[in-house]
C-alpha cells in the first residue's frame, strides 16, 4: 500500500512557543490550509494555554488542534498537569505523546506513554505517538530495534488504525537541520508498519498514518514527504511561521506526482 491511500497529516508542534500574539499567525495557517483541505489534514499543536483561543480564532476553518502532552489520570492532585479531557474541552482532537523532549526532559518511559495514550483514547483523542533513535543508537546499528521496541511498548491495547498516528522522529534530526537519508526513512517506516501489523493486524497497520518528523522545512519537504510509506509530517520550528508551514503544505498541491519508492 502506498502512502497516497491514507490521507496525509501535517501537524505543527509549537512546543513551548506562542502567546496571544501568535493568534494571527494561526489564523493565517488555518486560512491558507483551506486550499489543501481535500488532500491533507492540517493540525497545529500549540501550548495548552492557547488551544481554546486558537479554536475560537480559527473557527470556520478545517484546522485541527492538538495538545502536546496529557496526564494518564482523568483528574486529581497533579499540579501543573493537563488531562486528556481538558484538552478536549479546550477544542483539541489529538495529543502528541512521547515526544523525545518529554522522554528526555521528564524521563517518560514507553510504559508511561502507553498509559497516556490509553487516557487519550478514553476521551476520543487521537494520539500522535513519537518514537525515534538517538545519534549513538543509529551509528551503532540499533535504530530499528530501539524504535521497534518504543512502538511495541508505547501503544496500549486500545490502539486502532484510526486513533493512533505514529511520528518517526530521529532525536538527532530534531531542530538540528539534519535529516536521515530517504532510504533510511523508508526502511524505518517499513519496520514500524511491520511491527504494527504484527501487533494489531494488517488492516490496522495499513490504515495507520506514519509521519516523519525532524527538521522538515520548505526546502526539503517535497523530498521527505513523497517517500512511499510517509503519510505526512510532524513539524517543529517551521510550523511557527505561516509562510513556512504553508510552503510545506504546498507540496500537496502537486499531489498527483507519484510517491517515491526508495529501495530499502
Ligand atoms: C519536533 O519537535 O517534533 C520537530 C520535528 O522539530 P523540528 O521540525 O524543529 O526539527
Amino acid at each position: 500500500m502506498t502512502g497516497s491511500l491514507r490521507k496525509p497529516l501535517v501537524a505543527g508542534n509549537w512546543k513551548m512557543n506562542g502567546t496571544s500574539a501568535s493568534l494571527d499567525e494561526a489564523r493565517k495557517i488555518a486560512e491558507g490550509a483551506q486550499d489543501f483541505a481535500d488532500v491533507v489534514d492540517v493540525m497545529v499543536c500549540p501550548p495548552a494555554t492557547l488551544i481554546a483561543r486558537l479554536d475560537l480564532r480559527c473557527a470556520g476553518t478545517d484546522l485541527l488542534l492538538g495538545g502536546q502532552d496529557c496526564h494518564a489520570e482523568p483528574a486529581g492532585a497533579h499540579t501543573g498537569d493537563v488531562s486528556a479531557d481538558m484538552l478536549v474541552d479546550a477544542g483539541a482532537s489529538a495529543v502528541i505523546l512521547g515526544h523525545s523532549e518529554r522522554r528526555i526532559d521528564h524521563k517518560e518511559s514507553s510504559q508511561s506513554v502507553a498509559d497516556k495514550v490509553a487516557a487519550a483514547h478514553r476521551v476520543g483523542l487521537t494520539a500522535i505517538v513519537c518514537v525515534g533513535e538517538t545519534e549513538i543508537e543509529r551509528k551503532s546499528g540499533q535504530a530499528n530495534n530501539v524504535v521497534g521496541e518504543q512502538v511495541r511498548l508505547s501503544l496500549p491495547s486500545t490502539t486502532t488504525g484510526q486513533n493512533v498516528v505514529i511520528a518517526y522522529e530521529p532525536v538527532w534530526a530534531i531542530g538540528t537541520g539534519m535529516t536521515p537519508t530517504t532510504t533510511d526513512i523508508s526502511e524505518m517506516h517499513g519496520v514500524i508498519r511491520a511491527m504494527l501489523a504484527d501487533r494489531f493486524g494488517e488492516a490496522a497497520a495499513a490504515a495507520m498514518r506514519i509521519l516523519y518528523g525532524g527538521s522538515v522545512k520548505p526546502a526539503n519537504a517535497a523530498q521527505l514527504l513523497r517517500i512511499d510509506n510517509v503519510d505526512g509530517a510532524l513539524v517543529g520550528g517551521a510550523s511557527l511561521k505561516a509562510q513556512d508551514f504553508l510552503a510545506i503544505l504546498g507540496i500537496y498541491g502537486t499531489r498527483s506526482v507519484e510517491t517515491v519508492s526508495v529501495g530499502a
